[in-house]
């Protein structure tokens, strides 16, 4: 999703939500669980309607008090709940989040019947190399556990995650877990931006920015445009930046943006 398709997708879901006033578009789902990562960063699991269907890497549609935005799953279809990982946007600038933030088990938000998005694991080539920011991993935490609970094989997963502090890698304990189980299958490359901040005492990983660091991997891990489609979601500045390093040497791309940059 680009800038302008970041934009469109909202202007989708106001226009969506005036065109069905009166009709029962949306329902209420129960928030089943809820835990705080950082002071920012949070995951809510909630209860999945009815006839919920929906694709690995696709977003829902929630709202609270008549405001709606798109969040990815980070559940895989076969899951019972719904888990989202969410970043608050704190007041002025942001609207639905600092609503959800102040919500917790036993609340209720709205969500539509429909998951949407064309952010789904594209299967044609063998190497498949996913770059994210922070709450960026979520589609492909889904592709992940899909692809692993239907057993499937064929293809090698290579995520790069960037983020500033190590608590903000959320899913890292269960992406390091499946690649020391299927090291044939997956590699899991998280990054830190600011490695020598006192929050992140004690890293031994890699340093840098995601999209800094995505083209040495390229060459250490030996992939090549004819064998490897990449993914690039979260921050619109790393997605625009792996797209200049790589789209010119040919590489395959999907993206979602999860907000416009100003
Ligand atoms: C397809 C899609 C999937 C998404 N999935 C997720 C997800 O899994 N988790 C998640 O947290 N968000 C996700 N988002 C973003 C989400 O829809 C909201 O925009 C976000 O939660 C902020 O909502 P808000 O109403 O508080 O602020 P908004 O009114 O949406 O935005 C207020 C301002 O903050 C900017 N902004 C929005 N999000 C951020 C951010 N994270 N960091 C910095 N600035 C931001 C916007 O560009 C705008 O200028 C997704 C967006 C899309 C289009």
């Amino acid at each position: 999703m680009n800038d302008d398709s970041t934009a469109s997708e909202q202007r989708l879901i106001r226009l969506e939500s005036v065109r069905n006033q009166g009709r029962a578009t949306h329902v209420q789902s129960k928030i089943l669980r809820r835990e705080d990562i950082t002071e920012d960063l949070w995951l809510i699991w909630i209860e999945k309607p009815e006839g919920f269907i929906f694709k690995a890497g696709q977003y829902c549609t929630i709202g609270h008090d008549g405001v709606e935005r798109a969040y990815s799953i980070v559940s895989a279809p076969h899951e019972e709940t719904l888990e989202l990982f969410i970043e608050l946007v704190p007041l002025p600038d942001g609207v639905l989040t600092p609503k959800l933030w102040e919500l917790g088990v036993g609340n209720t938000v709205s969500i539509r019947p429909r998951a949407k998005g064309r952010f789904v694991f594209k299967p044609s080539l063998p190497n498949q190399l996913l770059v994210a920011t922070v709450t960026g991993v979520v589609p492909y935490v889904s592709f992940v556990r899909d692809y692993f609970h239907a057993n499937k094989t064929g293809h090698h997963f290579y995520i790069i995650e960037g983020a500033s502090y190590k608590n903000e890698l959320v899913y890292d304990t269960e992406l390091a877990a499946l690649a020391t189980e299927h090291p044939d299958m997956i590699t899991y490359i998280p990054t830190l931006s600011r490695p020598t901040e006192e929050r992140n005492a004690g890293w031994s990983g890699e340093t840098g920015r995601a999209n800094e660091v995505v083209e040495s991997w390229i060459t250490d891990l030996g992939l090549f445009p004819e064998d490897t489609i990449v993914y690039a979601c979260g921050h619109p500045g790393m997605i625009e930046d792996v797209k200049a390093k790589l789209l010119p040497r040919g590489f395959p791309l999907e993206e979602e943006r999860f907000w416009k940059q100003d």
